[in-house]
């Protein structure tokens, strides 16, 4: 009966990948024609899966394609973040179908009430797997529970059993950079090594190798802003000098652009034209370059995904950062590695919350 249900969701796993026929099916898994029959056909009557488009073969034969059924399952995505907390629901197909958001001025009490409400008449209407929840860290993901994360002092010592309890459904909690990570793999391939970058209040990292989340012994993940890159540095708040994250954060960047424009604000500053403040953005992309060399040199991943604000800078940064790679890194791969941009989009740490309930369920 296991091995039934095992070889059903490997069947879904791949057809969340791409649209496959049963041909294509059968030999991705190794299962026989008459094996992938009997798993799609009760797949089907289950509502999972379902018949879409025909395909032209070189034969000229047109198979048909399986795919999801967007509406089969919901997944609740939640993002505690400096700036308020992100409700989004995603169908099986990851189309967001609903949207909230709440500001840091409301309470979390409220918050936490209002979104039971939410979800309680969202019920009525979806079929939930279960909710995701992502938090800047430090974040205890294996006891569930928000640590103390700079500048979120409403969520210190939040457990995520009282939103279980809440929401009456299963909830997984990831550190952001971790579950942006984990959302990346759709994108850049299943079996890939890659690091995500996320530069905002601090500068934080999220490493996958080979298609699994590296997570340190103690759960925390790599907490790559603190790498020092100045011996003789500003001192850090956890007690390193010359930390990355105080010269390749957000708040470095505007604090230095200032000192022109009192009231500038980050979507101006990196995408500036003013010479001024490329100067400003081009010391940030060197320290970024400078903890992106680091990692190469430790990690090895293939390639570098910028993630949230940096984005915005994102040409300016590509081109900065490779450029000091291609001359720092030890080996020719390593000189080699792309800096790329995050396809996520704007809700990209809910969606990347709400993908976690996903990830669990078609396993890895
Ligand atoms: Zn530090």
């Amino acid at each position: 009966m296991e091995q039934k249900q095992g070889n059903a969701r490997l069947v879904l796993k791949f057809v969340r990948e791409s649209p496959l026929s049963r041909a294509e099916l059968s030999r991705k898994t190794g299962l026989t024609r008459a094996a992938i029959t009997g798993i799609v056909d009760s797949l089907v009557s289950e509502g999972l899966l379902r018949e879409g488009t025909t395909e032209k073969t070189s034969m000229g034969r047109r198979p048909t394609m399986l795919e999801l059924v967007p509406e089969a399952y919901y997944s609740v995505g939640i993002d505690i973040a400096r700036d308020g907390v992100r409700l989004c629901v995603l169908d099986f197909t990851m189309q967001a179908v609903f949207e909230r958001f709440w500001g840091n001025e409301i309470e979390s009490e409220t918050v936490l009430f209002e979104m039971g409400e939410t979800v309680r008449t969202l019920k009525k209407q979806y079929r939930f797997l279960g909710a995701g929840v992502v938090s800047p860290g430090p974040v205890d993901s294996v006891n569930g529970k928000i640590l103390e994360p700079d500048g979120l002092d409403a969520w210190h010592n939040f457990s995520i059993d009282k939103l279980s309890g809440l929401l009456e459904l299963d909830v997984i909690l990831q550190k952001d950079t971790a579950a942006l990570a984990i959302a990346e793999k759709r994108f850049i391939g299943a079996d890939k090594s890659f690091l995500v970058l996320l530069a905002d209040h601090g500068l934080g990292s999220g490493f996958i190798y080979k298609g699994e989340l590296f997570e340190s012994a103690f759960g925390f993940g790599s907490e790559i802003g603190h790498i020092s890159i100045d011996l003789n540095g500003e001192k850090c708040s956890c007690g390193n000098r010359g930390c990355a994250e105080l010269y390749a954060s957000i708040p470095s960047a505007l604090k230095a652009a200032r000192a022109f424009k009192p009231d500038i604000i980050w979507s101006e500053l990196a995408q500036s034209d003013d010479d001024r403040y490329r100067k400003i953005l081009k010391k940030q992309a060197e320290a970024l370059a400078l903890v992106c060399v680091n990692a190469i040199n430790m990690l090895e991943p293939e390639v570098i995904v910028l993630e949230g604000d940096l984005c915005l800078g994102y040409e300016l940064f590509k081109e900065n950062i490779e450029s000091i790679i291609s001359e720092r890194c030890f080996t020719k791969a390593g000189r080699g590695v792309k800096i790329i941009s995050s396809v996520l989009g704007q809700n990209a740490r809910a969606f990347s919350a709400a993908n976690l309930v996903y990830e669990k369920y078609f396993g890895r």
